[in-house]
């Protein structure tokens, strides 16, 4: 049968296969379906609003920093690409290109955008004299085309929804503030909306963006041990301004080039924050994302059916009042030990549940999917306790994932030393590195994991190269990576 035909009736234990977990419970929690084209999906709509509050928390951040959001094309002409050697030899690979249309074969190549840096590029060219026009702060928010060769829902598709910044500047201390900024912007959504740490640091020049002269990424550590890049924000320098004649007028009366940097995050995200957070009975979602964070089930004898549920919607009416995204499932042909499986596996952070006696108490009972935690409430107080229950979740989420990413953190010296942690647990490896690209190539050859980031924070400063055993310029996270 193929697989994308296969009805998932059990889900499969995350120590077993987790490959085969991981797609067994975004379809068992109708997040995605494959679509009838080669490694692009369908985002079903729970998927989907998932999306949307992770872009509702990033957008009031980007606003909250100057930036205002824009629309480019998605057709980019092939002489575009050929402005930036480095941009376009990263990217050639993974193009598609549109020849004909309406009939007729097109004079120039147009790419569907990977990326819109040179599309942005040619249009600020023009929106740029003085620096009066400068800083210019936009983002896009947009589906883009990356023909990846391996592809897995959310994490590694050929079309994929992001948001891409692209800003330009006076000076380059300017742009590398921006740089920043932005990467703390969204280690602030990954930490507190997604509920996901982070390592924070610099890419090696091999794993840079093409065509940009710093990348910075957060990476991000799921419950196999590999590590998923959860966004990425670069310093361009002058190199796209270059290649599309992007000056301006400086305070001093010369014409001068602009600095850019481009930032991005995708859906991607949605795929680390299944593996993060997910466990053997499915889906955990953190609360400030979670399409639905409470659900209500009435549950007892018929005879009491109509009291129950006459209160069930006051409740639910008063809840919804207060802006928390509740449901109630009082169907009466499924039972409730059946619903509380099925809402637990789509990651409901809250359970609410309502018995005939508890309405004679004026009570209810909340539970917490993480933490399995019950706790009998007063009606009375209900959108409080509610409120109070939801941020605990978020925050033990965090706490869990921390502690997880901590407890699976190694320091090692020899590349014998990677290699045997690789093969055995997982997890990332901090280690020292003489900044050759050959001993970096030679780690992933031996031990499967990449570089993913020169740490700002490292847990401990190595002086070794786990590599050549030569003096250490950096220190290195590794791990395998989706
Ligand atoms: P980049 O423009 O390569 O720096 O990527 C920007 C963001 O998009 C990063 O957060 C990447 O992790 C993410 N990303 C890159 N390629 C894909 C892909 N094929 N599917 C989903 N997300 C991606």
């Amino acid at each position: 049968m193929s697989k994308d035909k296969q009805f998932v009736s059990e889900i499969t234990p995350q120590g077993e296969d987790f490959s085969r977990w991981y797609i067994d419970v975004i379809k068992k929690a109708e997040l995605m379906d494959y679509s009838p084209v080669r490694g692009c999906i369908v985002f079903r709509p729970d998927g989907f609003e998932i999306w949307e509050h992770i872009k509702d928390a990033m957008d009031v951040r980007f606003r909250e920093t100057g930036h205002r959001n824009a629309y480019f094309p998605m057709f980019i002409p092939e002489s575009f690409f050929q402005k930036e050697k480095e941009h376009v030899e990263g990217f050639n690979p993974e193009l598609p290109w549109v020849t004909e249309a309406g009939g007729e074969k097109l004079e120039e190549r147009l790419a569907i955008r990977p990326t819109s840096e040179t599309m942005i590029g040619h249009m600020y060219s023009k929106w740029i004299q003085s620096y009066r026009d400068l800083p210019v702060l936009i983002n896009q928010w947009a589906n883009v085309v990356r023909w990846e060769k391996r592809t897995l829902p959310f994490l590694r598709t050929s079309e994929f929804l992001w948001q891409e910044g692209h800003t330009a500047h006076e000076t380059e201390e300017e742009a590398r503030e921006e740089t920043m900024k932005m990467l703390e912007v969204y280690r602030e959504v990954i930490q507190d909306v997604l509920a996901i740490p982070v390592v924070v640091g610099e890419k090696t020049p091999s794993e840079r963006f093409a065509g940009a002269v710093n990348t910075y990424s957060l990476e991000a550590m799921m419950r196999d041990g590999r590590a998923v890049q959860a966004g990425t924000s670069h310093y361009l320098g002058t190199k796209f301004s270059v290649a599309f004649d992007i000056k301006y007028l400086s305070r001093d009366n010369a014409l001068e080039y602009v600095h850019t940097t481009s930032w991005g995050t995708s859906t991607r995200l949605i795929g680390a924050l299944i593996m993060v957070h997910g466990d053997d009975r499915g889906l955990a979602l953190p609360p400030k994302v979670a399409p639905t964070q409470v659900i209500m089930i009435p549950i007892g004898p018929p005879k009491t059916r109509d009291v129950v549920l006459a209160r069930t919607d006051e409740l639910y009416a008063e809840l919804k009042k207060a802006g928390v995204r509740v449901k109630v499932d009082d169907r009466s042909d499924v039972s409730p030990g059946w619903k509380f499986n099925e809402y637990e596996m789509r990651g409901v952070p809250v359970r609410l549940e309502l018995g005939p006696r508890d309405m004679e108490n004026g009570v209810c009972v909340l539970v917490s999917r993480i933490s399995g935690e019950k706790k009998v409430v007063q009606q009375s107080d209900l959108v409080e306790e509610i409120n109070a229950m939801l941020a605990q979740v978020q925050q033990e989420m965090y706490e869990r994932a921390k502690s997880f990413m901590q407890d699976n953190f190694y320091s090692v010296d020899t590349l014998d030393e990677m290699k045997a942690l690789m093969e055995e647990k997982r997890g990332f490896t901090i280690a020292g590195w003489c900044g050759s690209t050959e001993c970096e190539d030679k780690v992933k050859e031996v031990t499967g994991a990449t570089s993913r980031n020169i740490p700002f924070k490292p847990s401990e400063e190595k002086s070794i190269c786990l590599c050549c055993g030569q003096p250490a310029k950096h220190t290195v996270v590794f791990a395998r990576a989706y």
